[in-house]
């Protein structure tokens, strides 16, 4: 029986700006391949997540 060695699990976090003063934020990415879009308002499409950024603004980075 081989030991497989258990790979860390990473999470990937990427920066983006916040759309009303232009905070860097981070958010973490559901895969490596997402590509994020910030938007200041919802949408109903595809996966998304809530940001605040330090000056409290609100806003929605989708990933596509
Ligand atoms: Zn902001």
């Amino acid at each position: 029986m081989g030991s497989e060695s258990a790979r860390p699990n990473q999470t990937l976090v990427t920066e983006v700006a916040c759309p009303r003063c232009d905070s860097r934020v981070e958010v973490s990415m559901p895969d490596r391949d997402a590509e994020p879009t910030v938007s200041p308002t919802v949408a109903a499409f595809g996966d998304h997540t809530v940001v605040h950024c330090p000056a409290e603004h609100k806003f929605w980075v989708y990933f596509c």
